[in-house]
């Protein structure tokens, strides 16, 4: 097992959902990136159930060449999933996630294995600019990313996508993290590590057509912000808050209108409003409460680990788990 981990220095892991039409491109693509590597790698294909031919030819080329892998899900899982299928099947001391259609230029994979050599263990790559993408895109996802900035409770870096290098050792702990509804740029947020970008153009797809309808996006958005934010939990209490306090407000108004014996009170009517928002901001804040404690329950279920150790030193060798032992061979 250790040996075999040893082998490969690369993994290349590309989620495919019906691209026939970049198949072709892609895979001249990949070709000569992995020529250029000099050194051991693999592509990892996981057909996210593909109704097309793409894992007919993916499977082929399997067959023929041992540095290209295929994985078949038996459904559309998603691009999350498909993501993380491959990641459990990498055995790279580097794992690079790639889109399929070539948006994310094969060579900035280089740029990020210079950096890893560095001695970084995540990089990112950060997009510049967007081609191709129609206006709407480019608006939700500008504003997706300074909201989940602003909600999240760790740094989640913007205008990042899945595009990026992991080292061994953060691919082992992102094993750790159990969770169902999973957005991984997010999770490699939360793991820390040393951290660093590139930065690129994002390309027009080279061919197709994109295969993250508005639905999905919204799945992805969502899954962000309950997933890295308890933000919309605390809301109803901000809401119970601030209408309690105004029934509140114009409760004493009424008050004095009433003591004053102001005309302009109507009878009746004022008194019923002041009773009616006041319980409704009672109402808000109760939910708001309940939703702490939801809040708590959702964060026992995501069964992420405590924390995560990047380094040991002065243990024993059987202490230390296999993975970083493994890692530290390569840095050393
Ligand atoms: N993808 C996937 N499953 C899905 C949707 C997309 O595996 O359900 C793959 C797709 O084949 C591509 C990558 O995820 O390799 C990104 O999708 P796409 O380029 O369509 O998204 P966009 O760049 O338009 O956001
Ligand atoms: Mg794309």
């Amino acid at each position: 097992m250790a040996a075999d981990l040893k082998s490969i220095s690369y993994s290349i892991i590309i989620p495919v959902f019906n691209e026939e039409a970049v198949l072709p491109i892609l895979l001249r693509r990949l070709d000569l990136l992995l020529d250029r590597l000099h050194e051991p790698a693999e592509a990892i294909f996981v057909d996210d159930g593909s109704r097309d031919s793409s894992p007919l030819v993916l499977q082929e080329l399997a067959k023929r060449d041992p540095r290209f892998r295929y994985i078949g899900l038996s459904r559309n899982f998603g691009h999350q999933i498909a993501i993380t299928a491959g990641m459990d099947a990498a055995q790279g001391q580097a794992i690079v996630v790639m889109d399929a259609d070539l948006q994310d230029p094969p060579e900035v994979v280089e740029q990020m294995i210079s950096k890893w050599r560095e001695g970084y263990d995540v990089v990112y790559a950060r997009r510049l600019s967007r081609a191709g993408e129609s206006r709407f895109k480019r608006v939700t996802a500008h504003l997706f990313y300074r909201v989940l900035g602003s909600m999240s409770s760790v740094h989640i870096p913007a205008d990042v996508g899945d595009f990026r290098l992991i080292d061994r050792k953060v691919l082992e702990a992102l094993r750790q993290m159990s969770e169902q509804d999973r957005f991984v740029r997010g999770m490699i947020a939360w793991l820390g590590f040393r951290q660093t970008e590139v930065p690129f153009h994002r390309l027009e797809r080279v061919a197709g057509e994109t295969k993250y309808p508005l639905l999905k996006m919204a799945r992805l958005a969502m899954n962000a912000a309950l997933g890295f934010s308890d933000a919309p939990l605390r809301l109803a209490i901000w809401c119970g808050v601030t209408v309690s306090g105004l029934a509140l407000l114009y409760g004493g108004w009424v008050l004095v209108l009433w003591i004053s014996k102001d005309r302009h009170l109507v009878a009746g009517w004022s008194s019923t409003i002041v009773v009616v928002s006041l319980l409704c901001g009672m109402n808000m804040l109760m939910t708001g409460i309940v939703g702490l404690y939801v809040g708590r329950i959702h964060a026992e279920v995501k069964r992420r680990p405590l924390y995560v150790v990047q380094k040991r030193l002065g243990f024993e060798r059987e202490q230390a788990t296999p993975a970083h032992s493994a890692i530290r061979a390569v840095h050393e």
